[in-house]
């Protein structure tokens, strides 16, 4: 299997560039923010309780977004890899993921970490707001703290996964295409 953590603050391109990537090596996309909007949409019990945490940019709960990643991961036992969007957020969630791809027999080859400076971050996130409708984009103040969240909470995974010698850190700065070709260069060298 090849299993990549693409990682990255709000708005760095994790989605996009996910996109691509999974075409490219037929691997599977696993993003836990499109699961939940999936189960807001789907108006499930667990949609209800992340809404109003969402709405705000703060994170949901561990123990919620890793018993999602647990199934998914359950059901696909055959497939070729996966590209991990937007998680693991937390030092506990990363620690799950491990233990969980170590069942499968398994483990992840990298982390691929897109860097982009702040302020560049709230403007694509207002400009993506306006076509995505998502309410997290459209709000400077929540935009603020998805970006704090993620540098308390998030940004600090990049030593873990640089202790497991897993760590590269690409300028996530450039067309869709460069950032790709980035990516691609790295993967292919794994
Ligand atoms: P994203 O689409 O990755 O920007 O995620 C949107 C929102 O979903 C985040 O601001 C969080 O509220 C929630 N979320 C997504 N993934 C996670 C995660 N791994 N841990 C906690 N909350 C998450």
């Amino acid at each position: 299997m090849l299993n990549i953590v693409l990682f990255g603050p709000p708005g760095a391109g994790k989605g996009t560039q996910s996109k691509l990537l999974i075409e490219k090596y037929g691997l599977i996309h696993l993003s836990t923010g499109d699961i939940l909007r999936g189960e807001i949409a789907n108006g499930t019990e667990l949609g209800l309780k992340a809404k109003s945490i969402m709405d705000r940019g703060n994170l949901v709960p561990d123990e919620v977004v890793i018993g999602m990643i647990e199934s998914i991961l359950g059901k696909n036992t055959q497939a070729k890899g996966f590209i991990f969007d937007g998680f693991p957020r937390t030092s506990a969630q990363a620690l799950a993921l491990d233990n969980l791809l170590e069942k499968l027999g398994t483990s992840i080859n990298a982390m691929l970490s897109l860097d982009v400076k702040s302020e560049e971050l709230v403007d694509r996130l207002l400009e993506r707001g306006k076509e995505s409708g998502r309410a997290d984009d459209q709000n400077r103040d929540i935009i603020s703290n998805r970006i704090n969240e993620y540098n308390n909470k998030t940004a600090p995974l990049k030593d873990y996964y640089l202790a497991q010698e897993k760590l590269i850190l690409i300028e996530g700065v450039g067309t869709i295409a460069e950032i790709n070709d980035k990516l691609c260069r790295a993967i292919d060298q794994i």
